[in-house]
This record gives C-alpha cells, structure tokens and sequence, in this order.
C-alpha cells in the first residue's frame, strides 16, 4: 500500500521536472515600457496605468510592466537595452528617434480636443492683478519660473520669446523651480517671480481641483485655439509618443500599434492617434539649437565630467593642497637644513678659534718652564763656551776644546729645535708625526720635567722598557702632553709628606699606554666631570688649558686621553697612542740602522 503510494509520490515528482519549464514556458512574456515621470513616479503611474492595463487585457501573451524614470534614466535603460517600448515626451522622443533609432507607434491626444499633432503647448501665467504684464515682451528684465531648463513647456514659450526679439536666458532672470509644475504658481503667489511658464491645461486643471482661484491668475500672450477649454501663450506641439525602441520586434510593434489605436479611453484617460511625424517639435529645438541640435554639447567632455563636478574640484583640491604641502616641507626643510649648515660652520670656526686661543694660553702657560728647558742648553753651551777660553788661554790639548765645541753644537740645534717647534705649534701648523721609539721621547720628555722636580724635591719613578715599539707621533707635542701631566702630578702631591709620582709606559694590544700617577688629593666626582673642559681649573694661578689641550692633541695622533681615581691615594692619567704600521716600523729601522 504504503510501496504504491511512495511509487506515485516519485513519478510526480519526475513529472513535474519535466513539465515545469513548458509550463513556464507558457508564461506571458514580460514587456517592459519606460514612462518619463515629470511630475514624479506616482502621477506617472496614475496617467499611464490604464494604457498599459488596457495593454495587457487586449494582449494577454504579453506581460507589460511600467519603468517610470527621468530623462537621463530611461535613455540609459534605452542604451542598455532593457526597455521594449517608451511613453515619453516629444522632445525625448526626438533625441531616442536620432540618437537609438527608436521609432513612434502611436501619439497621445489629449482629450481636451484639440486636432491631432496640437496637443501640448504652454501657458505663461501671472497673477492676475499685475497689470504691468499683458504681453511676452513685458517680460523683458523680470523673473520667469519655470520648472526645469529641458522642460518641453519652457522650451516652447522659449521660442515664443526668441520669436519676439526677447532672449529667454540673457534678457529675462530664469527661475527654475523644479517638479512637481504647480511650484511655479507657488512661485508667483510668493513673488519669487513674476511670470511662470506652465504646460498647456495645467492652470484650467488646478482650478478645476480647487488649487488656483479661477480669478487669480491670467495667460499672457493668448493664442487663438480652436477649442476655448485651455488657454495658450505658444504654439501647439503633438502630444506624448508611444515608442518602440530599434530592437523590438516588428509582429510585436505591429500588435502593440493596433492595440493601442484601438483603445477606447475612460473619462480623463489618454486617447492614442496615428503617429506624428513630430516635425513641428523638430523645428522647436532646431530653432533653439537644444537637444539633438545643441552645437558640440552633445557627448563633450565637459557633459561626461559635469556630473562628477563635484568629486573633480574636490580631487582638485586635495591635489593643490597636497602639491603646496610638499612645496612647503620642501622649503623647510631646505631653509633648516642651510640654518643647520651655518650653526656647523660658525661652531666649526668656533670651535678653530678656541682651540688656537688654547694652544696660545698653554703656550704662555709652559711659557716659563720652555725658558727655563732653553735655558738649559744655554747654560750647557755658556759653560762648554767657558771650558773651551780657559783651556785655550792655558794653551791645552786642542782635542778636549773640539770636544767641547761638538756639544755646544748639539746643545744649540736642541735649544733650536724646541723653539722651531713651539713656532709651529703656535702658527696652528698640522701635526709632523713620525715614527718615533717611545722609550727615547719619553725619557726626553723626563729629561725636561728634571730641574722643576728636582726644584720641589720630587724624584719621578719611570718605567719606559726599551723594547716598545715605534708610534707615529709629534715628538714635541707628545713631549707637552707628558710634561703637562707631569707638571699637574707634581701640583696635585705638593705639601705632600710623601710625594710620589710615577710615570708607566706599557702596551696594550695595539696601543702605547703613558700612565702618569700621583698620591695627591685625587679627583672629586664633580672636578671629574669638568675635568677636560677649556678654563676648568681649581688652582689659584691656573689656567685650565692643559688637560684640554692635551686630549685634543692626543685625540689628533689617533689615541684617547682618561682620567681615573687610585685605589689607594691620588689620581692616574692615562692616554693612548697607536702603534705605527709594519711600513713605519720599517722606516725606524732602516733609520736606525743608517
Ligand atoms: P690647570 O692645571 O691650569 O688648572 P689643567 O687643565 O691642567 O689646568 O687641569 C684642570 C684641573 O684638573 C686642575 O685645576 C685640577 O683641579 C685638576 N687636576 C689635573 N690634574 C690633577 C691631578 N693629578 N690630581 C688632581 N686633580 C688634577
């Protein structure tokens, strides 16, 4: 039982598989009619609803449904082909006619009554009470609403105007209100304007429906009419088109055509007539030179990018504003970076400044003590000078005065080379480095130290090995900076009951390390801090060069220069030279062995 029923459940099933598409099939076909909505969707559909109800009750293959849309929208659905026939004005008709091929099928007669292919025109209206205004050419000068630039009534009453020398753009003040049309009686009861163009029967119309009092208003510029219903101020025009647009079927067009001729209207309802050649409308825009006829407007460049207006100057804008931007960080950053230049050049100058006000100071500061290292060798050339009289006087052995002679010569080129130096120094001269042996410059420079540690009973302990290699070094600056530290060594361990200074020179990796340390008071954190700043001095007389002037110089041989607190007492001054390359220790040595 249940097997049996499951069975026909199936077959039904297969069945309507099968059948369903012949049953759609068998749908009507669904006719798409675009309708311009110039008063809006609603009073498009309330106009054109019993066309196309009528439509689909005489053609009931066929489903007709309404697209209700403004101008720029039905022709792009024209374009796009998704439109089968229009219901449009003459003056779009026109355009589809030129532009598509579209064709009219039938043309709307108003049951007003006037003859076929005098259907529409329009009225220009003003209140009643401005007697001012009688005629078109009264117009000059004032303000005409109408509804839009493209509505078919202002283009009539247009050339109207043109007709009689009045230029409806340039000698009257447009007003455009927009849709719906009665905004332009509204217009002119608030006085925004003092005339308004309307379509033909609109006026009679609203009074009819109590909206206009029958006195307020009056139509200026009246044309005869062969029916007095409605009052006219321009030529009359044929009425709305049914359109079949290039692609529509010819049996299709044909049943469509017949139908609509066919058609008996209710009260109110349009009545449909043989198809106008719309000649007169023609004639209309080519005088205005408007629609199909408006020179090079139509697909120019200005029309495609006028809707995007808008967005255009927006991008415009942000492209000005981004460009004057970037000029703008482009100039600061210019004019910072030459304020930046000019601060390095003047601190570089400064900087050159300070460092030969500093090497002029320390110069007037190692003044005496220089003098007093001439004078050394002056003293030794007086006393060999002396030997030499006295042995020559007494008539002795020649040989000890040729001694003697020989080391008043080098004791003089060694008072020379000092002062040769020292000139040097002070001309802001570069540095002569050569590849000098440690052990031999810095047992000089203990040398010179000699007599003021002598003179305050200090005796250096040095450890300088033989074995160090060469530096590429200024032999008289090196010298400074040594005597420098060991002048600052001696002031740091005077009054000391024990005074010891120690003067250590070691290696290290690639370096030279002079240590030269004291038992004195040592460094205090804040004396640290400042300790190689130019004029930094904690002493009566001093000066605060040395240690600045020192580092500088090292710094300029490649090495560094360090300040650090014994463990026990006193301070350590270390600094470091590098040591010359194979190529310079080679030279030594082939010095050495010349
Ligand atoms: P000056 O000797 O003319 O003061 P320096 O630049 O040589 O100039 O030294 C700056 C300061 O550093 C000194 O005034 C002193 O306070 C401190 N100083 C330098 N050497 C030592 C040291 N061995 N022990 C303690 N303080 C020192």
């Amino acid at each position: 039982m249940f097997r049996r029923a499951r069975k026909i459940l199936a077959l039904s099933a297969v069945l309507a598989f099968w059948i369903a598409p012949f049953v759609g099939a068998a749908q009507p076909t669904e006719i798409r009619v675009g309708v311009l909505a110039y008063l809006g969707l609603e009073e498009a559909e309330s106009a054109w609803e019993p066309t196309l109800a009528y439509l689909n009750a005489t053609l009931p293959g066929y489903r007709f449904t309404m697209v209700a849309g403004n101008v720029a929208f039905l022709t792009a659905a024209v374009a796009a082909h998704r439109l089968d026939f229009l219901i449009t004005n003459p003056g779009h008709y026109l355009e589809l006619k030129i532009d598509y091929s579209a064709s009219a099928l039938a043309t709307e007669q108003d049951l007003d009554g006037f003859a076929s292919g005098e259907s529409v025109g329009a009225a220009v209206v003003a209140l009643d009470r401005r007697k001012d205004l009688q005629h078109l050419t009264d117009l000059r000068g004032l303000k005409l609403a109408a509804v839009a630039p493209d509505a078919f009534g202002f283009r009539a009453a247009s050339r109207e105007l043109q007709d009689r020398g009045v230029d409806p753009l340039k000698d009257v003040s447009p007003v455009f209100v927009g849709y719906p049309a009665g905004g332009v009686l509204d217009a002119l009861r608030s006085g925004r304007a003092d005339a308004g163009i309307i379509r033909s029967c609109l006026l009679e119309k609203l009074i009819g429906q109590g909206k206009a009092d029958a006195d307020e208003f009056k139509v200026l510029g009246r044309k005869p009419t062969d029916i007095a219903t409605c009052q006219v101020s321009t030529r009359l025009y044929p009425g709305w088109a049914f359109v079949k647009v290039a692609q529509t079927s010819a049996p299709l067009a044909d049943a469509v055509t017949r139908a609509l001729l066919g058609m008996q209207p209710g009260p109110g309802d349009k009545i449909w007539t043989e198809p106008n050649d719309y000649q007169t409308v023609q004639e209309l825009y080519r005088s205005l030179k408007v629609g199909p006829y408006a020179p090079f407007t139509r697909l120019g460049m200005a029309d495609l990018l006028w809707p995007y207006r808008y967005a255009a100057a927006l991008v415009g804008m942000a492209a000005l504003w981004w460009v004057s931007h970037v000029i703008r960080v482009a100039q600061i950053i210019r004019r910072r970076t030459r304020e930046l230049e000019e601060a390095h050049e003047l601190a570089r100058l400064k900087d050159a400044k300070m460092e030969h006000a500093m090497r002029l100071s320390l110069m007037g500061e190692m003044a005496s003590s220089l003098a007093h290292e001439i004078n050394q060798p002056l003293a030794s050339i007086l006393s060999y000078a002396r030997g030499c009289e006295r042995r020559l006087a007494h008539g002795e052995d020649v040989d000890g005065v040729r001694e003697a002679i020989g080391r008043i010569a080098v004791q003089a080129e060694r008072a020379g080379d000092i002062v040769h130096r020292m000139r040097e120094f002070v001309r802001k001269n570069p540095a002569r480095q050569e590849p000098l042996e440690p052990a031999a410059m810095f047992r000089d420079a203990l040398a010179l130290f000699e007599p003021s540690a002598a003179a305050h009973e200090l005796r250096v302990k040095a450890e300088v090995p033989d074995s160090l290699p060469p530096v590429l070094a200024d032999r008289v600056q090196i010298e400074e900076v040594t005597l420098n530290l060991l002048q600052n060594a001696l002031e740091a361990v005077d009054g000391q009951p024990e005074k010891r200074v120690r003067l250590v020179v070691t290696q290290e990796g690639s370096s030279i390390v002079v240590a030269v340390s004291d038992n004195g008071p040592g460094l205090s954190p804040a004396a640290r801090e400042r300790l190689f700043e130019a004029f930094h001095t904690t002493k009566p007389g001093g000066l605060g060069l040395g240690l600045s002037l020192s580092r500088s110089i090292v710094e300029a041989h490649g090495g560094r220069l360090s300040a650090d607190e014994n463990a026990q007492r006193g301070a350590t001054f270390r600094f470091y030279l590098p040591i010359a390359q194979n190529e310079a220790q080679e030279n030594v040595q082939e010095r050495a062995l010349v």
